[in-house]
């Protein structure tokens, strides 16, 4: 029997944090992806000071800060605000769900649209916290397997694609009128979902899309660079999605990268970096902690019974395929399946062979010993 997770329908965002087991998770967007040194060293000080000294990197290429006091919230929106990573408007943080292709450059076509998206967020209908945008018109589309539901995507020819996320096809639009067609769209959604139905593609398998979005196959997805040096800077992995605000810091001087870009692949950017030597980060290709999640699990939250990512650390060489460590059955760190999830329940992990981790298990109540020791 498989039971699916419940999901929360909101985003936490800086204005709206969702209290967890370690305190209130205050979630920070940055704008087009990108944030500048002083941003992302201000933003390590202030998860030093008022969080856990970590900042979570999402699936959504936000950045979380995790632990904070109720009554360090405002201070934490004041230095926000310092550091221009605060909407000033908290209606329109709610919508500014943009997901970025992360190699755009200074005045191109991305960089357009995603600032045109942004100035027009009031156009947007009320829409489920979770709805959100692609702007992914880099030469290849590379966000195609990632949380959005109205893509814009490029042709191998250079049109520009409106994509319905869950629609086979789309429809070609000119840049002028890119953005329009996107408002439309969401119009579309907003006017025609049904109750309980918060994404495009789950609307997209009750009723069909109007056939003036249709009928333009996109461009395969490309695959995403591997951990290493870039042309321009470094490109690093987050183990299980997490950094070290200390340990950034010191990449940050280190490195002497002028600014960050976030990616909704556990991996960042370091922009105009010289590549140095990190135990901190994933800085090749080959490494397990790639293939490895796990959620912040015991003590940092309240439904987990046991810790996760030591256990994922130590597993994670010695499993073929991809691990999944999970603090309960409700899965955050990864919604597909993996060869191997470990689910906590009171103490111990149940076992699930490719599934997921509400799944029905294979086996139940193991140990960490008992996992380490490949004795299940
Ligand atoms: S999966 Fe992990 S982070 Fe999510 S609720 Fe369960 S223990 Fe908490």
């Amino acid at each position: 029997m498989t039971i699916a997770p419940s999901v929360k329908g909101w985003c936490p965002g800086a204005y709206r944090p969702m209290m967890s087991g370690d305190g209130l998770v205050v979630r920070v967007r940055p704008r087009l992806a990108r944030l500048g040194r002083d941003q992302v060293l201000g933003l390590c000080a202030v998860a030093q000071e008022f969080g856990n000294g970590f900042l979570d990197l999402t699936n959504r290429a936000n950045l979380q800060i995790r632990g904070v006091r109720e009554e360090d919230h405002e201070a934490v929106l004041e230095a926000l605000n310092t550091l221009g990573l605060l909407d000033a408007d908290p209606a329109l943080e709610g919508r500014r769900n943009i997901l970025m292709t992360p190699f755009w450059r200074a005045g191109n076509l991305s960089q357009d649209l995603a600032s045109e998206l942004m100035s027009r967020l009031g156009e947007l209908p009320e829409l489920p916290a979770k709805f959100g945008f692609a702007i992914d018109t880099a030469p290849v589309p590379l966000l195609r397997n990632d949380p959005a539901d109205i893509r814009l995507e490029r042709l191998a020819d250079g049109q520009i694609l409106l994509l319905a996320d869950g629609a086979g096809t789309g429809r070609v639009v000119e840049q002028e009128a890119a953005i329009d067609a996107v408002i439309e769209l969401a119009r579309w959604f907003a006017a025609s979902t049904r109750t309980g139905v918060r994404r495009m593609h789950r609307l997209l398998d009750l009723i069909d899309l109007p056939s003036a979005n249709l009928g333009t196959a996109p461009a395969p997805v490309a695959a995403h660079p591997d951990p290493g040096p870039l042309a321009d800077g470094y490109f690093l992995g987050a183990p299980f999605g997490q950094m070290d605000a200390a340990a950034l810091t010191q990449l940050m001087t280190d490195t002497g990268a002028t600014a960050l870009r976030v990616t909704p692949w556990r991996m960042f950017w370091l922009e105009g970096a010289t590549p140095v030597p990190t135990t901190d980060f994933i800085t090749t290709a080959g490494d397990h902690l790639l293939h490895a999640n796990a959620c912040a699990g015991a003590p940092g939250c309240s439904s987990a019974s046991v810790s996760t990512r030591d256990l994922a650390r130590l597993l994670a060489p010695n499993v073929a395929g991809s691990l999944h460590v999970s603090g309960c059955s409700k899965g955050c760190a990864h919604s597909r399946p993996a060869a191997l999830t470990l689910v906590g329940r009171d103490g111990r992990f149940d076992l699930v062979r490719n599934g997921h981790a509400w799944d029905e298990p294979d086996q139940k109540g193991l140990s960490p010993e008992q996992l380490l020791s490949g004795t299940q």
